[in-house]
């Protein structure tokens, strides 16, 4: 696992010209039209090349931008499938880099305190059933991978089980 740094160099409305502001890994340009359209990483591990990552839904699969004074956030992860292959995600302004085709890396992102987080999860977490974290994220709105951490520290406390397999990623409420 390696950290980076994210830094968002400029917004424009096309492609062309930002080749020539991605000079480092984890510079980015974020391309608006509108609505935001692709987001272009320098690739973080150094390998030098761009990745553009879609951000508008009406061209297929779409990564969220989330940008407040917490900085630029990318969900879900980034995941090369040709050259470095490179598996990253963008959490707060950090780039983490994992290594070895993992991601199951407990807590990877910046130190956060989720204690009142955990507890407005907790309280609106349905009774009974397995809910991914993305879905209870959406109805606080809050940033993703903010819950799934508070998600974790609720499941080390015993008070939700995270699904196994296939279900990984959702979690049920442990009855009182
Ligand atoms: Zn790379």
């Amino acid at each position: 696992m390696k950290r980076g740094r994210i830094n968002l160099k400029a917004e424009v409305a096309s492609r062309g010209g930002v080749t020539d502001l991605l000079q480092e890994p984890g510079d980015a340009v974020l391309i608006q039209r509108g609505v935001p359209r692709w987001l272009v990483i320098k690739c973080p591990c150094g390998c030098g090349e761009e990745i553009p990552v879609n951000l508008d839904k009406r061209a297929g699969k779409a990564w969220r931008l989330y940008r407040d004074a917490s900085g630029v956030t990318l969900f879900p992860s980034v995941w090369r499938d040709t050259g470095c292959e490179a598996h990253f995600i963008i959490w707060r302004d950090q780039i983490v880099t994992f290594g070895g085709g993992t991601s199951s890396a407990n807590s990877p992102g910046p130190s956060l305190d989720v204690t009142d987080l955990a507890r407005r999860v907790l309280a609106i977490w349905p009774e009974g059933a397995l809910v991914s974290y993305v879905e209870i994220a959406d109805r606080l709105g809050e940033i993703p991978w903010d819950v799934q951490e508070a998600c974790w520290r609720l499941v080390s406390g015993g008070l939700l089980v995270e699904g196994r397999g296939d279900a990984r990623g959702t979690f049920r409420k442990v009855r009182a």
